[in-house]
């Protein structure tokens, strides 16, 4: 019987592609002596491009595989050679395992890796992959089969001696049966589906009397989700940790791990920080831990990467089995940073069949490291994903001691497609402190703005006295919600929440108008600026300005808030920026621009860096201040535009001559779709100069007043970006 990847070579053969050569290297006879000289990597985001850095540095050829939404896509970009497999949903090009094979022909690939989600746990993918000639970089099929079923792993695990949740994992699902085997394990107990994910179908049992609700109930959810609705019930332990090690095994029956990462901090059942070693863990427990999870590895006759979870009692000290994720892991990095191995080498040397390059007592252990997920998710809405596109990405540099893990560019759109995570910040530090410190620095500069993310969230965490004291359980985003979530009933909390962002306002407001004397300086003409008609010459007056701020609380639950300012434009070039608040003294700012959006503020004789990304979305125009620890959202309806006022002072004029009125600036980037008057040309108040296109919207830029044009250059067809200078009047 021809396979599906001879029927796919002849197909490719009658369309001429000639790849005879790459064809026989495939080929299963001579694969196990040949060098891997080009894998495909049947995956997308970051971890493909996170494997194909690997692969670049051994000198191995990359292909990307994409659908049509990541045309355009960093792992595709970043690969030798990529192959649309088909339309956005997965099912239909990430799942399809034949438009995988076929692209993997097509290329001459001798090896695929899956990355992990998508086929990376399906055995039957597995067997695919090694059927049809390829190297499968991952465990055995039969190993994925074994632990794919959360019952049948417990058995296994039971019978080699690996610890486990008390419980009931049998094949016979009587209810009778499952409640008395319930009565004799205590109560509470966690119904669990054996064939979940994701936390799907679990119910946790108080007592007796509610146990047949809710067996029925996660038997239908099973049964809806999975597919089968077998049950298994385990005591549940009310104050859990997560803990899972890493383990690698090769083809010659090697067994190691590589130590323990701590997971437990998790929201909706997914993991956001994880770290390496897990803290507060004497080494006793995190050997045995670590010769528990070579034993269950050994007993499904496991090879390349692996992890095996455990749940670890915090009251009783005692660790158990819950499951084998048979994969590399999300958090894989974590513990390449304490190990000081490239994980992605191993899993492509273990599966060309080369032995673990160490034995278990030469795994170095060395430090800390921390993983944070950045995720576009709407925390407030209960960490809800988030789609939209990243107007401003501007991620922390990565060293030797940081590492930015992401798929993603600026520019780029996060989809509903896939997951939304949008990259993982790693760090590694002398000690967890050390880690703790770059952790926090890092969250507090990583910026991203265009769509909701849990940046400002995972830095409230980094923050939390019980997180800095390495006091995590799976409940800790439950417990202590009022200190991560700012609430408005809390008076303390929201003031202090007000006060941040006001100074994060005031900043704003000082970038806002420095950014616009930046723009200005050196060229012939000043004036317009984006938000307000630059004051004209002013002679003993001294020129101010109003704004109004809307506060988007990515984060917190304290809802919106407007903040009003006014800025004061002093003759030495500084800034007196009020709220109109009686209880709130104003601000005299010193503001330098450093190039692109760094500004160095001198605010009351206080200096501090700032940055400040603008964008327009929506009509509306978004204004991102980070500085300190701090990250602040604001929002300005593009077209109510600010006033300004005179102030009348006895002070000297406020100095215009670099900015002369009259230059106007694109209120928005933007197409010129029209350009109605000539250079030179004599226009009235008001009068239409250029229509601009942005977001479906047409845009008139009009003449601020009656005058000649001078200075326009800008065509039909010409992109503008944002506050660029159009023309003067
Ligand atoms: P899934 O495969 O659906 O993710 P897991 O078995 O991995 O299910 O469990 C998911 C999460 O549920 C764990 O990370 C842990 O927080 C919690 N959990 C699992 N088993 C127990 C238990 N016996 N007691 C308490 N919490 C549990």
């Amino acid at each position: 019987m021809s396979s599906m990847a001879s029927i796919i070579r002849r197909k490719l053969h009658h369309k001429s592609f000639i790849f005879q050569q790459r064809l026989f290297s495939a080929s299963p006879e001579n694969k196990k002596t040949q060098r891997i000289e080009k894998i495909l990597i049947a995956n997308r985001g970051e971890i493909a491009c996170r494997i194909m850095r690997t692969a670049k540095r051994l000198g191995i050829r990359t292909v990307a595989v994409y659908s049509d939404a990541d045309r355009d896509s960093l792992h595709v970009k970043s690969a030798d050679e990529a192959i649309r497999i088909g339309p956005p949903p997965a099912r239909m090009s990430y799942l399809k395992a034949s438009s995988i094979i076929e692209a993997a022909v097509r290329t001459g690939a001798q090896a695929i890796h899956p990355g992990y989600g998508f086929l990376s746990e399906s055995a039957e993918f597995a067997q695919l992959c090694e059927d049809e000639g390829f190297t499968f970089i991952g465990p055995p099929a039969s190993a994925i089969r074994d632990m794919g079923d959360k019952s049948a792993s417990k058995r296994i695990m039971g019978a080699a001696g690996v610890p486990l949740v008390p419980g009931y994992h049998g094949e016979e699902q009587d209810i009778d049966l499952m409640k008395s085997e319930a009565d004799k394990i205590g109560y509470p107990i966690l119904i669990k589906p054996t064939h979940g994910g994701g936390g799907k179908g679990m119910r946790i049992v108080q007592g007796p009397n509610e146990f047949v609700d809710s067996f029925l109930g996660a038997q239908r959810e099973a049964a809806a989700s999975f597919g089968t609705d077998t049950i298994l019930l385990e005591k549940y332990i009310t104050q859990p940790r997560h803990i899972e090690v890493q383990i690698f095994g090769d083809k010659h029956g090697n067994v190691i791990h590589l130590y323990e990462r701590d997971c437990s901090v998790q929201r909706r059942h997914q993991k956001i920080i994880e770290e390496a070693p897990a803290p507060n863990v004497i080494n006793d427990f995190r050997s045995h831990l670590g010769q528990a999870a070579v034993s269950a590895a050994k007993a499904v006759g496991y090879y390349n990467a692996g992890t095996v979870e455990f749940i670890v009692d915090t009251l009783s000290g005692q660790f158990y089995f819950m499951e084998m994720n048979t994969r590399l892991q999300v958090e894989h990095p974590v513990t390449e940073m304490i190990v000081g191995q490239d994980l992605v080498e191993w899993q492509i040397r273990v599966a060309n069949g080369e032995s673990l390059p160490m034995s278990q007592s030469q795994v170095p252990l060395s430090g800390h490291a921390f993983e944070a997920r950045i995720y576009a998710e709407n925390v407030p809405k209960g960490f809800l994903p988030a789609t939209g596109t990243l107007h401003h990405y501007h991620p922390v540099p990565v060293s030797s001691t940081v590492r930015v893990e992401t798929g993603v560019e600026q520019g780029d759109t996060v989809s509903m497609h896939y997951d939304p995570m949008i990259a993982k910040l790693v760090v590694w530090g002398e000690n967890r402190a050390a880690a703790l410190v770059k952790l926090k620095d890092c969250l507090s500069k990583f910026q991203v703005a265009g769509l909701p993310t849990n940046v400002n969230f995972l830095l409230k965490l980094a923050n939390h006295r019980a997180f800095e004291n390495g006091e995590v359980e799976t409940h800790f985003i439950e417990n202590y919600k009022d200190e991560l979530f700012v609430d408005r009933s809390n008076s303390s909390s929201a003031q202090e929440a007000y006060d941040s962002a006001k100074l994060g306002a005031f900043l704003v407001a000082a970038c806002v108008c420095e950014k616009e004397h930046a723009s200005l300086k050196g060229r012939p003409c000043g004036g317009l600026s984006i938000w307000y008609v630059y004051p004209p010459f002013r002679v003993h007056h001294r020129a101010r300005r109003t704004m109004e701020f809307e506060l988007d609380n990515g984060y917190d639950k304290s809802g919106s808030c407007l903040i009003p300012l006014s800025v004061t434009y002093q003759p030495d070039g500084n800034y007196f920026i009020e709220t109109g608040e009686s209880s709130s003294p104003g601000l005299e700012a010193k503001v330098s621009h450093l190039g692109n959006q760094d500004f160095r503020v001198e605010a009351n004789g206080v200096s501090m860096d700032a940055s400040l990304a603008v964008y327009s979305k929506d009509q509306t125009e978004h204004l991102h201040i980070w500085h300190g620890s701090h990250h602040h959202h604001f929002k300005r309806k593009l077209g109510l535009e600010l006033s300004y006022d005179d102030e009348t002072q006895d002070n000297p004029a406020f100095e215009t001559a670099n900015h002369p009125p009259g230059t106007v600036v694109t209120p928005m980037a933007g197409l010129v779709v029209k350009v109605l008057v000539k250079d030179g040309t004599k226009v009235n108040e008001g009068q239409p100069v250029i229509v601009l296109e942005a977001m479906k919207m047409e845009h008139v830029v009009k003449a601020p007043t009656a005058g000649y044009v001078c200075g326009l250059q800008v065509t039909v067809g010409q992109q503008v970006s944002d506050s660029s200078i159009l023309f003067r009047v």
